[in-house]
């Protein structure tokens, strides 16, 4: 199919007209600096707007120029920016960009090839401000123009540089300035990753769709032959990922059930808005001690019953275990220990593991079982970007990839396996050295199923996409009988 792009665009900016205006367009609007917006554009990357906005208001209450950003400890612009994504790689960046722009006699260049030679200014950020700040042709591809004309089938390209590229070649140049503050609007709100409102989209229809997966329409009653969607999320913290847009996303992935794991709060810590969540019943186990551990279901689905825990004290203080009961399966959702720092935790870990694998037998008796969670262990090899390294490391030990290997024996399956046998497939990276960019992972966080459960598995996944945490969700669709 072949889209008309100018009708298209017009159909979304005007689909958007009502929309917030993303930060960086309205800080160039507001100040007229190109300052304000390269250092807006950098705090923004992989951060909401609400968040770069209040972060780029701390910081330029007290840096509202080079001189003055220059005088600022990269400790305290590390304070100002926080929680931005990434918030000390950025301070870092920040504070050097004084002296980097000295180099162009301490103002602004508006060129990319000058842009991409300061800190933390890569191509898109490079094409944003030419763009926004000095109202130059640039076309700034960030992920939702990437995904999006992908969708629209204009470009048929698999990543945001290879976009941009095949773009100077054919999108008329009376949009390069605007695509982005468009399609960001747009993904942000209509056209969002995980998904996309396609029943209140104004294309519907004229759209391609290329690889989409439509939300399931609100308040529809569920067709029962209809997989379930469930997703597992080790999330590092829910009061952080609160204020990263977790309600959002949630609503987004547009999931039955979902576990999540670290949850890092006991309930009282927790807002309304988080145990509240509108279509959505929210059950907590959480770990004596504050701040640790801890795991949470939310579930558009009434259970027959909840049950917390192993039945034994010293895993069960730790707030490890959530088992959800229903008619025909229990859904048990855990967060493994870490072997930890010399492998302290290591005989924990493996009575912990045995304990859960006696557990899980014996309500397999009764119904189907499935797993989810953060098995804090990579398998095998392929699991982990390098494996001969890590050999002696927490989560990659002979003795926890034997114990995977007895739950695998015991008839349980890794039901992302049965789909993908591709290596790079993770789902944990560490928060230093890029990782995540350059895809040095891990994959640790599974949905596994017992014999019975393993018919009615219809897909795995990966959703690489969803950011946030340092792990990011996994997927199983299971049709329930
Ligand atoms: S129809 Fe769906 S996939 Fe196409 S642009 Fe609209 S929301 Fe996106």
């Amino acid at each position: 199919m072949t889209i008309d792009i100018s009708s298209f665009l017009e159909t979304v900016a005007d689909e958007v007209k009502d929309k917030e205006v993303p930060v960086v367009d309205l800080i160039a609007v507001q100040t007229r600096d190109p300052f304000k917006v390269l250092v807006a554009t950098i705090l923004s990357a992989r951060t909401k707007d609400e968040t770069t906005a209040k972060a780029s208001k701390k910081l330029f209450n007290l840096a509202p120029d080079r001189k003055a950003l220059d005088r600022l400890e990269e400790d305290h612009i590390a304070k100002l920016i926080y929680p931005v994504g990434f918030y000390k790689n950025k301070a870092g960046y920040l504070a050097k960009l004084s002296s980097a722009l000295e180099e162009f006699g301490g103002d602004v260049p508006d060129t990319i090839e000058e842009l991409i030679t300061l800190p933390g200014v890569g191509r898109k950020t490079a094409n944003l401000v030419v763009s926004v700040a000095f109202q130059k042709p640039a076309i700034c591809v960030d992920t939702h123009v990437h995904r999006i004309l992908n969708i629209w089938e204009y470009v048929q390209t698999d990543t945001p540089l290879k976009t941009e590229m095949a773009l100077r070649k054919k999108l008329p140049k009376k949009h390069w300035i605007t695509v982005n503050s468009i399609l960001v609007a747009f993904g942000q709100s209509i056209c969002r990753p995980i998904s996309p409102h396609c029943d209140i989209c104004s294309l519907a229809g004229k759209c391609p769709q290329n690889g989409v997966k439509p939300r399931k329409v609100p308040g529809k009653k569920r067709d029962k032959s209809q997989p379930l969607k469930f997703i597992s999320w080790n999330v590092n913290g829910i009061r952080a990922l609160e204020k990263k847009g977790f309600i959002d996303i949630l609503s987004d992935l547009d999931a039955d059930i979902v576990g999540i794991q670290e949850t890092k709060a006991q309930p009282d810590q927790l807002s309304e808005e988080l145990k509240n969540i509108p279509g959505y019943t929210s059950y907590w186990h959480s770990a004596k001690k504050k701040g640790y551990s801890g795991v949470a279901f939310y579930t558009r689905h009434t259970p027959l019953a909840v049950h917390e825990g192993l039945g034994e004290e010293e895993f069960d203080s730790e707030g490890r275990v959530l088992t959800l009961e229903f008619d025909t399966y229990y859904l048990i959702n855990i967060y493994f220990p870490n072997s930890g720092d010399k492998l302290k935790r290591l005989d924990f870990k493996l009575r912990f593991n045995n304990t859960l694998l006696t557990f899980a037998r014996t309500i397999g008796r009764k119904k189907d079982v499935i797993l989810c969670g953060d098995f804090n262990v990579a398998h095998k090899e392929i699991d982990l970007k390098n494996p001969k390294n890590n050999v002696k490391h927490a989560g990659f030990t002979p003795e926890e990839r034997a114990w995977m290997d007895s739950f695998i024996e015991a008839g349980f399956t890794d039901t992302f396996r049965i789909y993908n046998q591709e290596p790079d497939q993770y789902s944990w990276w560490s928060y230093r050295f890029n990782a995540r960019a350059k895809n040095v992972g891990w994959r640790i966080d599974y949905f596994c199923v017992d014999e019975s459960a393993r018919k009615k598995v219809q897909n795995a996944a990966i959703l690489q996409e969803v950011t946030g945490s340092d792990h990011c969700p996994v997927q199983l669709e299971y049709l329930a009988r």
